[in-house]
């Protein structure tokens, strides 16, 4: 007879080492401290109990499996990626390597552009199969959440077309994707000298016209002195505000625009890159709770020589998140797995810092901290089993370790878009 006070599981994981990656109650611990001989029980898609497999409750369980000391984690979730485009850059990576410069390939109607006209004329099942390409990847390496920006349309229909493909990459592959409307992303060409009038079509017809579509989740804008200027982007943020968007930013990458104090100033989820962010800047992410969100491989593929200030943001509390930045032009790494390994090796990172970077403060970085991101109850049920038992190792390789099984909303994914 069923006790009504006995909670009913569909799946309990026992015998697991588990690096539930919440905060630790004792600042002083590692956020990725590890429960050994863990339990992980699930139910409707969400996390029904965590913890020590001793202090298990009694409960009625349909499935109950033995992990035999692996290690589990959260699903992994890459909070900054341009995978939506078309085309390939890979004869200009060639070109400069043989000697051409980046003015002679923009000269020649190459970089961001070209992507830009690649996206424009690729039709949507195009950019789709191209695009799902990358995503395959990137949910083989345990990628449970991504967050997905626009930005190579730089017109509504393109920017549409970016949108919709990347919420059809969600619903056909299974798994989490957060669109982000990146309007702001480069003055197009037949704009040239008029940026504000094009910063003003950006806030008065492209972000309303998709936000009436329900395909924009935040508003992200690329501030620099080759992308556009702080007072465009406020006005960027102005609108979003009024449309009840979050923000985030580009942010600080090549020069010090004051762009991290910028994101901090609108409230932003996110400033991204930060290569050149100040102490002020630093201080105004820490008192606004915005996320850090590092991106070695655009400084790997950059050959940039400054490095974010890691220690003052450390120092200062700044929750450290890692992303891909999977894009054409600066990071063609579509693989999460190699920023972690990267933000260790060129941002010395400790491991610990870097897988919280793929899941608490990834999810805390698009807003999702409250739904997913740590495995504790409540939470969607989206985890990874790895066929190893310490969290160091998915840091220490390059190339090794793939997830053994991955679940997302508690079901186990087999799928690869
Ligand atoms: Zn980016």
């Amino acid at each position: 007879m069923k006790t009504c006070a006995m909670p009913d599981w569909e799946l309990l994981l026992t015998d697991a080492r588990i690096a539930t990656m919440r905060a630790p109650e004792d600042p002083g611990m590692s956020p990725c401290a590890v429960i050994e001989r863990g339990a992980l029980a699930v139910t409707g898609g969400r996390i029904a109990w965590v913890g020590a497999q001793d202090d298990l409750p009694v409960a009625n369980v349909a499935t109950r499996r033995s992990l035999d000391g692996r290690l589990v984690t959260p699903g992994l979730i890459d909070c900054h990626t341009h995978i939506v485009f078309a085309g390939s850059r890979a004869h200009e990576f060639e070109q400069r390597l043989n000697g051409a410069s980046y003015a002679d390939i923009a000269a020649a109607g190459g970089g961001i552009m070209s992507t830009v006209r690649a996206t424009r004329g690729a039709p949507a099942q195009q950019l789709f199969d191209e695009s799902a390409q990358r995503l395959r990847n990137l949910i083989r390496e345990g990628v449970t959440t991504i967050e997905i920006k626009s930005g190579y349309g730089l017109e509504t229909l393109t920017e549409q077309r970016m949108l919709e493909t990347a919420r059809r990459l969600g619903q056909e592959a299974g798994i989490g994707v957060v669109t982000t409307f990146l309007g702001a992303h480069a003055l197009p060409a037949d704009w040239t000298g008029t940026a504000d009038d094009y910063v003003r079509h950006v806030c008065e017809d492209m972000l309303p016209a998709l936000h009436e579509l329900n395909l924009v989740d935040a508003v992200d804008a690329y501030c620099e002195t080759v992308g556009f200027k702080p007072a465009q982007v406020q006005q960027v943020f102005a609108r979003a505000a009024e449309l009840g968007l979050p923000v985030r930013l580009h942010a600080d990458q090549l020069s010090d625009t004051g762009g991290a104090t910028l994101a901090a100033e609108a409230n932003a989820l996110s400033a991204d890159h930060l290569e050149y962010t100040t102490e002020t800047g630093v201080g105004a992410l820490a008192a606004a709770g915005t996320v850090a969100v590092l991106l070695p491989g655009a400084f790997l593929t950059l050959r940039e020589q400054q490095p974010p200030p890691i220690a003052a943001l450390r120092d200062a509390g700044v929750p450290l998140a890692l992303a891909s930045d999977c894009n054409p032009g600066t990071s063609p790494i579509c693989s999460l797995r190699a920023a972690m390994h990267l933000g260790a090796a060129l941002f010395r990172l400790t491991p610990a810092e870097c897988l919280a970077g793929v899941t608490h403060n990834a999810a805390r970085a698009l807003g999702l901290l409250h739904d997913r991101g740590t495995l504790e109850p409540g939470k969607r049920a989206d985890f990874l089993i790895w066929d190893t038992h310490n969290p160091a190792e998915l840091i220490y390789w390059l190339g090794l370790h793939a997830p053994v099984e991955r679940y997302v909303e508690g079901s186990r994914q087999n799928n690869l878009a």
